[in-house]
This record gives structure tokens, C-alpha cells and sequence, in this order.
């Protein structure tokens, strides 16, 4: 029997690949076997410098997700670099934090364009494509989009932040619904706390980082890194019949 769990030959998109969760997620799937194309606007060196250490393929493809200008080129420039496209992560993301009576349509649209917009593009560019080969030579695609606790609750003083995780919950089921028969799944991860750049104040304010820290059931944040085997395990063959799923991985959050 092969290893289900082996994405040898295989490319994916990370976006926001050259930090925290995205970057994780790269290296994971890296190696797991498959290439990657690091996409983002700051240059992932070290990502692809680390993947490539590992034998893969690597390549930087530039872009400012905040519009959805570069999605198609995106995955144009990926299939020309890397030769095809079989796994697309959506985890590049904002947040912005003001009480919701305060709240400016600046700050709602900046998250709204970057965490739900471009995210629903670029799984369609990279669908239209995976559907078009899967009908084509068969194969299959995966879609995994980083969703987070505030997909199953609300949060506060985060409302496009909560919005935009929220609607990704309700996109990936529905894309899941339409393309489960055209051979591509639609799945998402929903990170808890984890230690990244994104959450650097909230671990430096010393009584919420305690109050958080009481709430989590493993009693510790999560690492970038305790997210890259479930972002593995919904890109290979082992989750083919994964669909329409949410997956938090939180130190047991939700469980509480
Ligand atoms: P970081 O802030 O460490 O990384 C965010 C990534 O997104 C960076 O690579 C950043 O690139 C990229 N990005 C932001 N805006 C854009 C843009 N306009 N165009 C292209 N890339 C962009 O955050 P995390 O690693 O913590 O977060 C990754 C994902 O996980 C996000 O979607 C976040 O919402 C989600 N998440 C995180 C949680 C946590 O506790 N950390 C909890 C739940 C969900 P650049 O460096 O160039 O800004």
C-alpha cells in the first residue's frame, strides 16, 4: 500500500507563505513531497530556501491579495513556474480591532478584501482550473482555506475579522457542495491560539495572555507548526472523501 499522506508530484499554492501559519503549512506540505509556490507580498525567502533544502521545487509568486487583481496571474505564474497546480491554502490574513460602535468602513473593507474576497476569487481561479483538468485527465484539486475559532463564534471588538472568518465557514461548504462531483474538495482549518506575529500583543498584555491561557484546554498556545499535519491530511489522497469540513485545531478551545 502507498503512503495516503504522500503528495509527491503534486504543487500547492500557501498564501502568505513567509511567515507564521502559512509558512508552517508550506514546509509541512513540502515535506509531505509536494512543490510550492509561495505567494504573498513580502518575498518568502526562507520558505522557499527551507523547501527547496528539502528537494522540492520552490518559487516566490508576488502578490498584494488585499485586491483580487493578481488572482488569476497567480495561478498562471504557478502552473508556468512549477508545471501544474493540485492543492490551493488560503491562509493569507488581516485583522483589525476597534469596539464594533466605533468601527470604520476603512478597517471593514481592508479585511473584508483581504480575508473573504480574494479568497473566494482565488479558489475560483484555481477551481475553474482544477475542475477543467479533473474533466479533462481526471485528478484531483484541493482547496483548504484558513478559517479560525471566530468561523463558530463571535468574538469581540473584531467584526470584520469575525464576518470574514465566518463567511469563509459558509464559502467552503458551498464550494464543496458544487465542485465534491468535478473532483476537487473544499475544506477549512480553524487555527486557535496560536503564537505568530498576528498575536504578538495579545501575548504581551500579561493578564489576557493568562486569562487565554486558563480558557485553553492544553493550557498552552499553539505552534505555527501544529497546524501542518492537518493541512496535510485534507491535501492528500488520505482526505478524498473529506468535504465541506471545518477542522479546528486549538488545544481543545471548542471542546470547552
Ligand atoms: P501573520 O500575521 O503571522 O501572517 C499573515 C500572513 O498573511 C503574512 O504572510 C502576510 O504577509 C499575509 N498577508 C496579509 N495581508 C496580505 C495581502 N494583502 N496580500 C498578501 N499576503 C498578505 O498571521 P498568522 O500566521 O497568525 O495567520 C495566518 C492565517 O491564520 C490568517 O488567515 C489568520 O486570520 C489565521 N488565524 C490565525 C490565528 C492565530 O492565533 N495566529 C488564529 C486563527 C486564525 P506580510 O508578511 O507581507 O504582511
Amino acid at each position: 500500500m502507498t503512503n495516503p499522506f504522500d503528495l509527491g508530484g503534486q504543487v500547492a499554492i500557501v498564501t502568505g507563505a513567509n511567515t507564521g501559519i502559512g509558512q508552517s503549512i508550506a514546509l509541512a506540505l513540502a515535506a509531505a513531497g509536494a512543490d510550492i509556490a509561495a505567494v504573498g507580498r513580502t518575498p518568502a525567502e526562507e520558505t522557499v530556501a527551507k523547501a527547496r533544502a528539502l528537494g522540492r521545487k520552490a518559487e516566490i509568486v508576488s502578490a498584494d491579495l488585499s485586491t483580487i487583481e493578481p488572482v488569476q496571474r497567480v495561478v498562471d505564474e504557478t502552473i508556468a513556474k512549477l508545471g501544474r497546480l493540485d492543492i490551493l491554502v488560503n491562509n493569507a490574513g488581516i485583522i483589525r480591532r476597534a469596539d464594533s460602535v466605533d468601527f470604520t468602513e476603512e478597517d471593514w473593507d481592508a479585511v473584508i478584501d483581504t480575508n473573504l474576497k480574494s479568497v473566494f476569487f482565488l479558489c475560483q481561479a484555481a477551481g475553474r482550473h482544477m475542475i477543467a483538468r479533473h474533466e479533462k485527465e481526471g485528478g484531483n484539486g484541493r482547496i483548504i482555506n484558513i478559517a479560525s475559532m471566530l468561523t463558530f463564534q463571535g468574538g469581540i471588538r473584531v467584526p470584520s475579522y469575525t464576518a470574514s472568518k465566518s463567511g469563509i465557514g459558509g464559502l467552503t461548504k458551498l464550494l464543496a457542495n458544487e465542485w465534491a462531483a468535478k473532483g476537487v474538495t473544499v475544506n477549512a482549518i480553524a487555527p486557535g491560539y496560536i503564537a505568530t506575529n498576528n498575536t504578538t500583543a495579545l501575548r504581551a498584555d500579561e493578564a489576557r495572555n493568562r486569562s487565554i491561557l486558563e480558557r485553553i484546554p492544553a493550557g498552552r498556545w499553539g505552534d505555527p507548526e501544529d497546524l501542518g499535519g492537518a493541512a496535510v491530511f485534507l491535501a492528500s489522497r488520505a482526505a478524498g472523501y473529506v468535504n465541506g469540513h471545518v477542522l479546528a485545531v486549538d488545544g481543545g478551545w471548542l471542546a470547552r
